[in-house]
């Protein structure tokens, strides 16, 4: 089975019902599978061969997911990129996947005009958004003039779908190889666990360049049902939504929670129908999901994955604890339990499994694991051993098969001799009232190795630093407690996901280079 049967199914069993919800727009299923099918035969008649690559620079909007459908159907493989990287870095990602066709808003114009001139091959450029077009490269136009017959060009389970580049967080953004087989046992297995039904409506605010929004659109596909589309993240149009479309459920980071929970009043309490808010791409602090959970119910749900395994563990909504019992505030901290058919297992330096409750790195063996890494046979060599994809992650499991994520490999601090989680003293020190934001990093010291800093986001007024130290001491062992402690205005984040930029922090104490990270 190919990943684009699932949405001529849609159009064949929902035809007249709303695929897509996007501004004042609506797009059944029929339409959208009939503009991809457009699409499809117009990037044929444009030259495109199978596994060519299609680029796409654009926020949320339908086209992205046009493209993402007639890639699904006929083996050409869509590549997303990030519109908040610099040129420079748009650039690398374009000189590793070399597109044939490159498909933009026009508010991008400028920026592919930049970067076409540092191109040796330049592709096939078409232009979202720009009517009447004297070289004829305009969207609509070129849909307008395709047949909607299904296309000649046909995908097959093995080949690649999407390429998608990580992050960033650590290094360089690394290109994952998804096949069309992969993505259809992540749809099933997110459609599950989602509990997705035809007449769902899930909110979709997440940038489509990433993993993490594909991956919970194809679960609710996969269902048959709505997607209200977002181009970008604003709290106060996110409520509008909920309330306009009826929304029943949605993705979102935790930074982007927290927005939500911070609002006006007035902004919150319009209705709202949700039932499911999924949370993941970072850990979620307990004191932001407690808060979380007391204003808008036990509707969250957490999904732990990476673009290279998409899924990995899940915590349903009803499982977060919330009685007072003893444990009630540890399995909130937890990621949930892997999901059905897809194998975790945490592991020691030396391969072998950890014993209940002893942290090592999370391994993952799941039907949905990428092909590799484009370009990069190498990367895939050591990310892969043996079927289990290394995450990079350090975790440990509970006695109920809950697992628990404690930090990336690559964050974790070694302080004469002993392992300190930077997540834990995070934990800790959003307990204080006064921190509103936090990451903690290590820093180079003589005696230790490294000694623990902490840069600190305050709401209402800054404390002293001795202060925040002390407070610590009262949920951790002294010796992970926080040396140093900086107050800032803001945390860096790495375009794009929102996640905390700890390279970024540690770079001028450790004297690196931003991007290589460590
Ligand atoms: P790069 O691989 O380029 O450094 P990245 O790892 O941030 O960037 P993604 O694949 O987008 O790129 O993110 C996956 C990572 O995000 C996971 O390996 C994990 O560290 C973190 N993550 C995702 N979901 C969760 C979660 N629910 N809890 C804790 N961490 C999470
Ligand atoms: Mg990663």
């Amino acid at each position: 089975m190919i990943l684009g049967e699932v949405f001529e199914r849609n159009a064949a069993h929902y035809g007249q019902s709303p695929a897509i919800y996007y501004e004042d727009r609506v797009i059944t299923h029929a339409e959208f599978l009939n503009r991809a099918y457009r699409l499809g035969n117009a990037l044929q008649n444009l030259g495109a061969r199978k596994q060519d690559r299609v680029l796409i620079l654009a926020q949320n909007c339908p086209e992205f997911l046009e493209l993402n459908c007639a890639c699904s159907l006929t083996g050409l493989i869509s590549v997303g990129l990030n519109y908040r990287l610099a040129a420079s870095e748009q650039l690398h990602i374009i000189n590793d996947c070399l597109p044939a066709i490159w498909i933009f808003e026009e508010q991008y114009s400028e920026r592919v005009a930049e970067i076409c001139e540092k191109l040796s091959s330049v592709p096939q450029l078409i232009c979202i958004g720009r009517k009447n077009a004297k070289d004829g490269c305009d969207y609509d136009e070129l849909l307008a003039r395709s047949s909607g017959d299904k296309p000649a060009l046909r995908a097959i389970e093995q080949d690649i779908v999407f390429l998608v580049y990580t992050s960033g967080t650590t290094g360089h953004p690394k290109g994952v190889m998804q096949t069309h087989a992969a993505q259809i046992e992540q749809a099933k297995i997110t459609s599950n666990a989602c509990a997705a039904t035809p007449i769902d409506r899930v909110l979709m605010v997440m940038p489509f360049y990433h993993a993490g929004a594909p991956n919970i659109y194809l679960g609710y596909a996969w269902a048959g049902a709505s997607i209200v589309l977002l181009r970008a993240f604003d709290v106060k149009v996110i409520f509008a939504n909920f309330a306009r479309h009826r929304v029943t459920a949605a993705l979102l980071a935790p930074v982007m929670i927290q927005m939500l929970l911070d609002a006006p009043e007035e902004i919150r309490n319009g209705p709202n129908y949700l039932s499911l808010i999924v949370y993941s791409s970072a850990p979620m602090p307990v004191p932001l999901l407690k808060r979380a959970i007391a204003q808008f119910g036990s509707i969250f749900a957490q999904a732990y994955g990476m673009t290279e395994c998409l899924v990995g563990s899940f915590m349903y909504k009803h499982q977060h604890r919330l009685d007072g019992a003893p444990d009630e505030v540890k399995r909130l901290a937890s990621a949930g339990q892997p999901y059905f058919g897809c194998n975790i297992v945490v592991r020691r330096s030396n391969g072998s499994a950890c014993e209940v409750g002893e942290v090592g790195e999370v391994t993952i063996n799941s039907p949905a694991t990428m092909h590799g890494y484009w370009n990069n046979t190498q990367a895939t060599l050591s990310a892969i051993r043996d079927g289990w994809y290394f995450t990079g992650d350090l975790g440990y499991f509970d006695n109920e098969h809950y697992l628990f994520v404690v930090d990336r490999k690559k964050d974790m601090i070694i302080s004469g001799g002993e392992n300190i989680y930077s997540r834990e003293v995070e934990e800790a020190l959003l307990t204080h009232p006064s921190v509103f934001e936090t990451a903690v990093i290590g820093i180079p010291d003589e005696k230790w190795g490294e000694s623990v800093m902490a840069f600190v986001v305050c709401r209402n007024g800054e404390p002293e630093a001795s202060e925040l130290i002390e407070h610590c001491q009262m949920h951790i062992a002294s010796y992970k407690k926080p040396r140093v402690v900086k107050f800032v205005e803001a945390l860096p984040r790495v375009a794009s996901t929102n996640k905390v930029d700890k390279k970024r922090l540690r770079a001028p104490y450790w004297n690196l280079d931003q991007q290589a990270g460590v």
